[in-house]
């Protein structure tokens, strides 16, 4: 049975209460911490941990942390980004309103271990009953004196501040998280300054995803060495997985990072196989925004070793031949499914979401919906594909924020592995147009 860091109590009944939560260990973490270990030391485990941001970008968490500007009078601040809104991506949803506790313990050590007495987690607005929960948990974490005034005697004050997102899938941007939350309109910032410098109230402000901040608890407890000794090479510890699609049993799953996609989609442990009488077609690995792989680069690289769940074997071959972990946004396509749709979707997701900022993003995202629009429609024409592939390289890397990569890389890696499809829907245009009908043509399929 594979090693659960996250979830081991997550079906405990009554799991969710201060007072379970501490009969299975809970709050030890936070004992440790401030009674017997330095916020420096703390900061110390996490680096050794090689936790890396679980929100999607992957960056180590304890070298972000040791960017934040050294302590000069001026409040520093810890916000936790729980604006989960990527599609195909629900895990940190499912964590906070199974274990609310366990995210508020690693609140309490990461924000000590970064010398914050406010911090804050930013919720995606639509998840009400989820921001209900994480209050009542710490109004149980203050009675019992782990929040509040001079948290356990030690002379440490923390106020933890629950804050309702702003229903916009760009909050979930670090800076236009900050702005949201400083009360203006959710707007990427232009970088630098980055946010460990002016951050929040332009303040050294740290930004982290929940799973992040969650496992902070078990590296205090068990120590950075030992979690760094979980999974394979650079992909340390466990990964909360958002299964979706055409699969027997979707959910979300704590894996260690690096088992076999192989073994992620097929064993009755995790996704059950793709569902009963179908076959596999299509896979994205990370959320929405990271590149869609075709069938025969989804169980190996194109060098043909296994390909992992790790951050290292996911982009193996770069986006040629790979893609990206992302936030673990694991969704399947089996024969049914079909690309140009899906891909006419994806798009128009983010030119709705797009801040309209910048001219790439704004003008780009909205030309790509358009154009697939008309090819799934039956009014697209041959050279509307290399119109796709140029627009997409006219956004990639030109933009204030990353919305605007995310916007590209699914429709440039679409084309790429199903060309074939794009070019079936315009040489049949009354055919591809029929409601629920799929290219069946030369496909790859496992
Ligand atoms: Fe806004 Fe898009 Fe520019 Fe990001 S890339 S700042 S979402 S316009």
């Amino acid at each position: 049975m594979a090693i659960k860091i996250l979830t081991e109590h997550i079906n405990v009944p009554g799991i969710e209460t201060f007072d379970v939560y501490r009969q299975k260990g809970g709050y030890t973490a936070v004992e440790k911490a401030i009674k017997t270990m330095t916020p420096e030391a703390v900061v110390e485990e996490a680096k050794k941990s090689g936790i890396r941001g679980r929100g999607g970008a992957g960056f180590p968490m304890g070298m972000k942390w040791g960017f934040l500007a050294k302590p000069d009078g001026v409040p520093r601040y810890l916000v936790c980004n729980a604006d989960e809104s990527e599609p195909g991506t629900f895990k940190d949803h499912h964590l906070m309103k199974s274990i609310p506790h366990l995210l508020i313990e690693g609140m309490i050590i990461s924000s000590f271990a970064l010398g914050a007495n406010k911090s804050f987690i930013y919720v995606r607005g639509e998840l009400m009953y989820v921001i209900r929960i994480l209050e009542k948990a710490i109004e149980e974490a203050k009675a019992k004196g782990f929040l509040g005034k001079n948290i356990l005697g030690s002379g440490y004050d923390l106020e933890l501040i629950v804050q309702s997102g702003g229903g916009a899938y760009i909050c979930g941007e670090e800076t236009a998280l900050l702005e949201s939350l400083e009360g203006k309109r959710g707007n990427p910032r232009n970088k630098p300054p980055f946010p460990a410098v002016k951050g929040l109230y332009q303040s050294p402000t740290v930004v982290n995803n929940v799973e992040s901040i969650a496992n902070m608890p078990w590296v205090i407890n068990n120590g950075g060495e030992a979690y760094a000794a979980i999974g394979i090479g650079r992909s340390a510890g466990t990964k909360l997985i958002s299964a979706s699609g055409h699969i027997e049993k979707p959910g979300v799953y704590e894996i260690e990072l690096g088992v076999s996609v192989e073994e992620f989609i097929n064993s009755d442990e995790y996704c059950g196989g793709v569902r009963k009488g179908h076959h596999l077609k299509a896979l994205v690995a990370g959320g929405s925004s990271v590149p869609i792989l075709p069938a025969h680069l989804i169980m190996k690289t194109a060098n043909g070793e296994d390909r992992l769940m790790s951050y290292e074997s996911l982009s193996d071959g770069g986006f040629a031949t790979g893609t990206m972990l992302g936030s673990g946004g694991f969704i399947v396509f089996d024969e049914t499914a079909c690309i140009v749709r899906n891909t006419w979707n994806f798009a128009r997701f983010y030119h709705h979401e797009s801040c309209g900022q910048c001219s790439p993003c704004r003008e780009g995202t909205g030309w790509m919906e358009k154009v697939l629009h008309r090819i799934e429609h039956g009014h697209g024409s041959m050279h509307d594909i290399d119109l796709l592939v140029d627009i997409s390289k006219k956004i990639e890397g030109n933009t204030i924020c990353p919305l605007g990569d995310a916007a590209a890389w699914p429709v440039a890696s679409a084309i790429r592995h199903f060309r074939e499809e794009f070019v079936w829907h315009i040489t049949n245009p009354k055919e591809a147009s029929l409601p629920g009908a799929v290219y069946q043509g030369a496909m790859e399929l496992v």
